[in-house]
């Protein structure tokens, strides 16, 4: 199935197919100039003649983008803009309940984030000291973020979803001296305590000096002496001057932990300039952003697509970006659809897992709706399973509205791959190819480049401008984490699938790749099939030992609300599967599963489900980062007894 580029795409877009295949040329012949071009996008104190200087072989290590260039990520993201832009809008700020929302210019968000910046002098913190930022989605987590690079200190923002023991890792493994949170914050109707939570995660953090305590809610929290101090006192007493500190291009920006899902999470340690140049510049291609246009990403700050899809790319552009405090099902299954209709947003960007969720409630929360203001959509976290992918499409978008499934990671600062929405035909369920000058490539378990298409192993073979630079602490593990597989090029982790039309499909992580009779078998691919069938609502499928054909294929399947399961519903469901995919992908085991162990950001943690379907039920490992523990307990209890 191909969806083209609709024409007016095609002759609006800052990268059609032409400029697409020129980017692409010019950065394989003149990797310099078209790199030094790039750069060109930002405001520099002292722009870089040093472009890239890398190489991912172990005798000399090294990532640096424009090495010698000068330049503060705050003053990108603001005081640029103010001379033609002071009161547009920066951020739009839709709360919890949908009678709130305010709009802050670029005025505005400079007045706060300077002020902010003060406090965080105020309160001892110099240029290279980290910072910890556990907050809800409120506009202070966006000032909080822009007053630490504009005095040079590195945030570690920790979604404030987290635990009171996640948040003390966290904490601790930066050895953050100020945290700064709220006093509660609120999500779904329901209030979060989030000073607690700081007060149970700081009694274990020896280094911390300072917390700083946003008043979200106005609930009376205890406050320890010499140490707390209510955000508002303090703010009421600074400045609202103060100059941003010049930065090294390499100097540290931020630290963010990765999502878990596959193990003890890494601090992830983004730097200055090169990271702001891919978040700009991918922001600006890939939703093919104009000034002016009204631009919704719903992750949270928490995750890297909130950093650089909500706060840095976005601003970093002039853009207007909308920040949502709340859920998609709260007061009601159509709030995404409401709040696109209030604020006549045009670019919309969330995660299949939403998506998944929503369309397990029917067309009708989305149809009560208009949406005639959307022009774009996108996806990412996940592969996007064909079915959500069509429905996104046809129900959400209304079949008008081209849809940019980007494929990236915390690791890699920005999107790496998705179809460029003036340039590429669509395929459902495929992130289409590269962004010009980034190179993938396929290789097998010994590292065999494969050719054509294929499936294998994804890695990229030279660095970009947005890449990690290591990972806080352990040099050493960032190197052997992601170079010492394949020597010579990053391995993202990832399967990935490309077909004939020179089209890439990610298959998941590699660890989920199934070895079925000697068949290599996505998990993402069955589950695709799964969730195509209409009772299914979710699926998680994984691999457990089987004596005849190495592995098994265990399924967690979650029905559509109203479904009763049956063991004609099973054997519907496993008949289905051989139907779509082949004999070779018949499930062995299909569990019914109330719901799935998912992070926090929601993305399904395999990892558990495989221990469950081995039967290794000591050792299920770290479950922290978990949204909600109580789920694995309810799958162990009805396990399926492969
Ligand atoms: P951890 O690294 O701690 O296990 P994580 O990989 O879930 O956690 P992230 O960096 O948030 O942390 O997620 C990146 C991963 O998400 C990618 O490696 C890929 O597996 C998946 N992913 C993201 N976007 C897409 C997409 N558009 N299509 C397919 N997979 C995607
Ligand atoms: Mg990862």
């Amino acid at each position: 199935m191909l969806f083209p580029v609709p024409k007016a795409w095609g002759e609006r877009a800052h990268l059609d197919a032409d400029a697409l295949a020129a980017a692409r040329r010019r950065a394989n012949e003149d990797p310099h100039g078209y790199w030094k071009d790039l750069a060109g996008r930002l405001d520099w104190i002292t722009p870089p003649t040093k472009i890239k200087d890398v190489s991912f072989h172990e005798e000399d290590f090294r990532i640096r983008w424009y090495e010698d260039g000068v330049l503060n990520v705050s003053a990108n993201c603001i005081d640029r803009h103010l001379p033609h832009r002071a009161n547009e809008v920066a951020l739009i700020w839709e709360g919890d309940d949908p009678a709130a929302s305010r709009k802050i210019t670029y005025a505005e968000l400079h007045e706060q984030v300077c002020r902010m910046a003060n406090v965080f002098k105020a309160h001892g913190v110099t240029k290279g000291d980290r910072v910890t930022i556990y907050l809800p989605m409120i506009p202070e987590a966006a000032y909080a973020m822009l007053a630490c690079a504009r005095i040079g200190a590195i945030h570690s923002v920790v979604f404030a979803g987290f635990s009171p023991d996640s948040l003390a890792g966290r904490i601790n493994d930066c050895d953050s001296k100020l945290v700064i949170t709220a006093d509660e914050g609120v999500r779904g109707g329901k209030r979060i305590p989030l000073k607690l939570n700081v007060d149970a995660a700081v009694a274990h953090c020896p280094g911390v000096e300072k917390v700083l305590v946003v008043t979200r809610t106005g609930a009376s929290v205890p406050l320890t002496a010499g140490r707390d101090v209510i955000y508002e006192h303090a703010a009421a007493k600074a400045s609202i001057h103060c100059a941003p500190e010049p930065m090294s291009a390499e100097d540290p920006l931020f630290i963010l932990y990765t999502s878990g899902s596959t193990g003890k999470p890494k601090g992830v340690l983004h730097t200055t300039g090169g990271y702001l140049v891919w978040a700009s510049w991918s922001h600006e291609v890939v939703f093919d952003y104009r000034p002016g246009e009204i631009y919704w990403c719903t992750a949270d700050v928490g995750w890297v697509t909130g950093h650089t899809y909500i706060v840095y790319g976005p601003l970093a552009n002039g853009a207007t970006s909308l920040m949502f405090e709340g859920v998609p099902n709260y007061p009601c299954n159509s709030r995404f659809w409401q709040v696109i209709d209030k604020h006549k947003v045009e670019i919309f960007y969330t995660a299949p897992t939403a998506l998944r969720a929503l369309m397990r409630e029917g067309e009708a929360p989305v149809e009560r709706t208009s949406r005639a203001s959307l022009r774009l959509l996108g996806s990412v976290g996940e592969p996007i399973n064909p079915e959500a992918w069509l429905w996104y499409h046809r129900v959400v978008g209304e079949s008008r509205c081209p849809i940019v499934d980007t494929w990236w990671q915390t690791e890699t600062g920005g999107t790496l791959m998705t179809p460029l929405p003036g340039a590429d035909a669509l395929k459902p369920g495929s992130a289409c190819g590269p962004m010009p000058g980034v190179k993938p490539e396929l290789v097998d378990a010994e590292g065999v480049v494969l050719e054509g298409a294929t499936e294998g192993n994804l890695v990229i073979t030279d660095s970009w401008p947005g890449q990690m630079r290591t990972v806080y602490g352990d040099h050493r593990r960032f190197f052997e984490t992601y170079f010492s597989t394949y020597p010579g090029k990053y391995f993202t982790g990832d399967g990935c699938r490309r077909d004939a039309d020179g089209y890439y499909w990610i298959t998941g992580r590699v660890d989920d790749v199934l070895n079925v009779s000697g068949h290599r078998l996505g998990t993402a691919e069955v589950e695709s099939a799964l969730v195509a069938h209409p009772r299914v609502a979710e699926a998680a499928v994984v691999g457990y030992p089987h004596q005849i054909k190495g592995q098994g294929i265990y399924c967690y399947v979650t029905l559509n609300a109203g479904v009763t399961p049956s063991e004609a519903l099973r054997k519907e469901l496993t008949d289905w599967v051989r139907r779509e995919i082949g004999p070779i992908a018949t499930p062995d085991v299909i569990q019914w599963a109330p719901g799935l162990p998912k992070t926090r950001s929601g993305k399904i943690m395999r990892r558990i489900l495989r221990k469950i379907a081995e039967n290794e039920l000591e050792s299920l490992g770290d479950t922290s980062t978990l949204a909600d523990p109580s789920v694995v307990d309810d799958l162990v209890q009805n396990r399926a007894g492969a």
